[in-house]
C-alpha cells in the first residue's frame, strides 16, 4: 500500500456531532471524512463524546486495565537529530556515557527482574554515529557499523539472560534493521507523534529532526506490519498540532493497522514544556485537549485497540482519562525513572492500583506484548519468543503471579 500522511480535502460535514455519535454507538464506524465533524466537539458535547468511546472500551477491552512492569534503558542519549522539547538528548562532550556496555545494560535488566519486572524498554537516540565520530569510533572498536547493530546483540543478550523481553523504541528503521530485531522483540515502537507539515517547517520543534518526517514514521511503521511485528504508535499532543492534524494522525494509523492489523496499541501523550529547550515557555497541552483526543482515538481506532496515556504525565489525575476510553497506562517502572521525562516520577504501584480500582478497572500487569498478539496466535512471534512470553504469563496472556508480585493486597 502507499503511505499516506494524506490531508483529508472534505470539509468539515454538516452532520451534528450527535449523529455522528449515534452512529457510533450503532456499531458503526466513522469514515475519514466524517471524522471530521468530531473537530468540532465543544465543551457541552464531552461527556457524550467520552461517553460512546467509554462505552466502546467496555465492549472491547471489559474492565480490566493494564501496565508493563519495565526497566528504563537509555542504550545511547547521543542523536543526530535536534527536537525542541526533547531533554534525552546528549551531546558526546557532555554525556555520562556514549553508550551503556553490554556490563551495564545487564546490571539494569538484572535489577529489574529482582522487582519483577518483564519488559526491557530500549530507549535511544537516532542514529548518532552518522552525526558524532565519537559515537562511529565506539562502535567500530567493538565490532558495530551502526547503534542498531549494538541494539540488536543487547536485546539478544537481555533476552537470553534475564527473564525480561525486550522492546525496542530506536527512532526509524530499515527493513534490514527491524528484521535483526525481530528475533529479540516480541514488539518494537515508534511514535508518530503527528503528520503535521508545519512541525518541521522552519521555527518547528522537529526543523532540525529529519527523523520526525511523518512520511518516514509512517513507513517504519509500515514496515513492521509487512514482517508482522506487534508495534505501538503514539501521537504527541500540544507541540503546535491543531485538531485535525491528531485526526489525520489517527486516521493514517488507522489505514495501517486496518491492512496490518499490528499496532498493538497507541500512546496518546501530552506535551510538557521543559526548562532549557526552545519549547520552555510553550504550554502544556491541557487535559481538556487530552480527553478530547484520547476520546476521538478511541472512537476512530475501534473497540479492539489498546490504548494509554502515560500516568506520569498527568500526576494530578491520570485516573479521568479511563472515563474517555483508555484500557493501558504503559510502561511503569519501580527501579528507573522516566529518562524522556525525568522530573516526572513514576506512581507507585499502589497509587495505580487503587485509583484504577476506584474508578472501577482491575489494574492487570502485561508483557511488552499483548496477549492478542501471542495467546491463541503463532501469526507474530518466532518460536521462540512466542515460547517465553507463553512461559512468563497466565492463562490470559497477563504476567503470572498478577499484581500481587508487585504490591501487598489491602
Ligand atoms: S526526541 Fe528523540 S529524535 Fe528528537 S532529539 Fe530527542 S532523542 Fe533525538
Amino acid at each position: 500500500m502507499s503511505i499516506s500522511a494524506s490531508k483529508i480535502e472534505s470539509p468539515i460535514g454538516d452532520r451534528p456531532v450527535s449523529d455522528m455519535l449515534e452512529q457510533v454507538r450503532f456499531g458503526q464506524s466513522l469514515t475519514d471524512a466524517e471524522a471530521l465533524t468530531l473537530l468540532t466537539v465543544e465543551e457541552e458535547s464531552m461527556a457524550d463524546l467520552c461517553q460512546v468511546a467509554a462505552g466502546l472500551r467496555d465492549q472491547g477491552k471489559g474492565r480490566v486495565v493494564t501496565f508493563s512492569p519495565k526497566v528504563f534503558i537509555p542504550l545511547t542519549r547521543l542523536c543526530r537529530d535536534y527536537c525542541g522539547y526533547c531533554t534525552f538528548r546528549q551531546e558526546p562532550a557532555s554525556a555520562e556515557t556514549l553508550y551503556l556496555s553490554p556490563e551495564e545494560v545487564l546490571a539494569v535488566a538484572s535489577a529489574g527482574q529482582q522487582l519483577g519486572c518483564t519488559e526491557a524498554l530500549f530507549t535511544l537516540g537516532e542514529r548518532p554515529e552518522q552525526k558524532y565520530s565519537e559515537a562511529k569510533d565506539w562502535l567500530e572498536r567493538r565490532g558495530y557499523a551502526t547503534t542498531l547493530e549494538y541494539l540488536a546483540d543487547m536485546c539478544k543478550l537481555v533476552l537470553n539472560e534475564t527473564l525480561l523481553l525486550p522492546h525496542a523504541n530506536p527512532g526509524t528503521m530499515s527493513r534490514r534493521e527491524m528484521a535483526a530485531l525481530q528475533p529479540y522483540n516480541p514488539s518494537m515502537g515508534l511514535m508518530l507523534e503527528s503528520t503535521s507539515e508545519k512541525l518541521y517547517a522552519t521555527g518547528g520543534p522537529h526543523e532540525f529532526a529529519p527523523s520526525k518526517r511523518p512520511r518516514v514514521r509512517l513507513r517504519t511503521t509500515e514496515i513492521a506490519g509487512e514482517l508482522g511485528i506487534p508495534f505501538t504508535s503514539g501521537i504527541l499532543i500540544g507541540i503546535g498540532d491543531s485538531r485535525r492534524d491528531r485526526v489525520e494522525s489517527l486516521l493514517a494509523i488507522r489505514r495501517l493497522h486496518q491492512t496490518y492489523g499490528h499496532i498493538q496499541e497507541m500512546i496518546i501523550q501530552n506535551f510538557r514544556a521543559k526548562p532549557d529547550t526552545p519549547m520552555s515557555n510553550s504550554a502544556d497541552a491541557t487535559s481538556a485537549e487530552m480527553l478530547w483526543t484520547v476520546a476521538v482515538a478511541r472512537i476512530l481506532l475501534g473497540p479492539n485497540i489498546n490504548i494509554q496515556v502515560p500516568p506520569n504525565l498527568s500526576a494530578q489525575d491520570y485516573q479521568i482519562y479511563l472515563d474517555a476510553g483508555i484500557n493501558d497506562w504503559g510502561g511503569v517502572s519501580p527501579l528507573t525513572i522516566d529518562y524522556v521525562n525525568p522530573e516526572a516520577p513514576w506512581p507507585g504501584l499502589s497509587d495505580l492500583r487503587d485509583r484504577t480500582l476506584a474508578m472501577g478497572f482491575e489494574l492487570r500487569p502485561r508483557l511488552p506484548v499483548y496477549p492478542e498478539y501471542f495467546v491463541n496466535t503463532d501469526q507474530y512471534l518466532p518460536t521462540a519468543l512466542r515460547a517465553k512470553a507463553i512461559a512468563l504469563a497466565d492463562g490470559d496472556g497477563y504476567v503470572k503471579g498478577g499484581m500481587q508480585r508487585y504490591v501487598s493486597s489491602n
